[in-house]
């Protein structure tokens, strides 16, 4: 069903699921980013989803983007290539849209919302990580241009991506010294490493982008010049809501198997479920999976509404992703030796799982930013 069209977008990708989840132990093995499963996403409209129809966008809202993507994750078992999916919606499409001039939006967004071209954010520098407001790459104004010169490092998509949004200094150290360019990926002087090998997330590829005197038209700039601090903030409450939404799916779908096995395997002639220390991880990840829901719904209805929502994006992200890391580990405990099996599937899902607490803002400066807010 056509994404503008479903009454509930939760299901769009699951038609879809016998495609997304076709050799799923040799992509992580191999550690590729599987081209042949971007196609059924393209087909299923995910990537239309909260963008405006004149763009080929679905118009629906961030909850119902968010459904999808939860969807998406309780179908497909590729971790990797679900989190490709997210950073393709919200890297450079929903930034776009928000700051983006017509002239801009005309041109690069339904490229986007095609899946056409695919999509990456490039922050994260090799002295500066946390510190973003630090980071180092410059873009220097020359008439109608700027000159870029910089690098940055961990680029999820980066390896395929056709599109770059580039966050760069452009004044003093500092909130109001960065701005955000897009930049095609054949642009001189831009230049993409090799994909880095990774523990987790292995289909999901990331590299070094390098910036040696690339030459941006003005007109490639988001927002005002100084605007780039706000466009992150915006753009990382969207982040953590649509990347953590895949994770909720993932664990729900975690969480079935788990009941599954611990109801059917049977020792000392009872199911492993019968067992309180077996029971009470399961009430645990049923207790994880919950509060991740309900953080992740709030907040989401909270930033659809324009509420302040800093401290709840910062409290969810922590939530979602700590949930997945506990689930994940319970999953390998109750399965035994069966979840240490590489073709099983489980033990994948604790590597997916680490680093859910490192990407999207660490959690130990989301546990600072919400210190700050209450004034610590
Ligand atoms: C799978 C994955 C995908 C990624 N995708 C992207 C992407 O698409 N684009 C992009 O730009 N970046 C991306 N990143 C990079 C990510 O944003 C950074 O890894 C993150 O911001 C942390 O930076 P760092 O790794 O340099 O760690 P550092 O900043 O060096 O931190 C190392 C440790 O010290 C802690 N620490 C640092 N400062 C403080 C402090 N003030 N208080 C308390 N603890 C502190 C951190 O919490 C962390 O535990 C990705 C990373 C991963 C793992």
């Amino acid at each position: 069903m056509a994404a503008e069209k479903a009454p509930d977008t939760y299901g769009i990708t699951a038609p879809y699921a016998d495609e997304l989840n076709d050799d799923i132990t040799h992509w992580d093995r191999v550690g590729e980013f599987p081209h042949d499963k971007w196609k059924p996403l393209q087909r299923s409209g995910l990537f239309t989803l909260p963008f405006a129809p004149e763009y080929g966008g679905a118009g629906r809202t961030l909850t119902e983007t968010m459904a999808a993507l939860e969807g998406l994750g309780h179908t497909s078992r590729d971790a990797g290539l679900n989190f490709s999916a997210s950073t393709q919606i919200v890297s450079v499409g929903i930034p776009l849209q928000a700051f983006g001039s017509e002239d801009l939006r005309g041109r690069y967004l339904p490229q986007v919302t095609s899946g056409e071209a695919i999509t990456a954010h490039a922050i994260t520098e090799p002295s500066h990580g946390s510190d973003v407001m630090n980071i180092r790459t410059t873009a220097v104004r020359e008439g109608d241009e700027y000159v870029l010169n910089g690098g940055k490092m961990f680029i999820t998509n980066a390896p395929v991506a056709g599109l770059f949004l580039l966050y760069v200094r452009t004044g003093k150290p500092g909130a109001f010294g960065l701005s955000t360019f897009l930049a095609e990926r054949d642009t001189p002087g831009l230049t993409v490493g090799e994909p880095l090998e990774t523990m987790g997330l292995r289909t999901s590829p990331i590299s070094e982008v390098t910036l040696e005197d690339v030459r941006l038209p003005v007109g490639n700039r988001l927002g005002s010049e100084g605007a780039g601090f706000l466009i992150m903030d915006y753009v990382m409450k969207r982040e953590v809501l649509f990347s953590f939404a895949v994770n909720l799916g993932e664990m729900a779908h975690r969480l079935k198997r788990v009941v599954e096995h611990a109801t059917t395997r049977q020792q000392f002639g009872s199911a492993i479920g019968k067992n309180q220390a077996v029971a009470h991880k399961i009430a645990d990840m049923r207790i994880a999976v919950e509060t991740a829901r309900k953080w992740l719904y709030d907040t989401g209805l909270k930033v659809e509404q324009g509420k302040d929502a800093s401290l709840d994006v910062a409290a969810t992200k922590i939530v979602v992703s700590e949930a997945n890391q506990l689930t994940a580990r319970h999953a390998i405990q109750i399965f035994g030796a069966r979840g240490y099996l590489t073709g099983t599937g489980i033990e994948r899902e604790l590597r997916n799982a680490t680093a859910g607490s490192i990407y999207s803002g660490t959690n130990e400066i989301q546990r600072n930013c919400i210190a700050a807010l209450m004034g610590l």
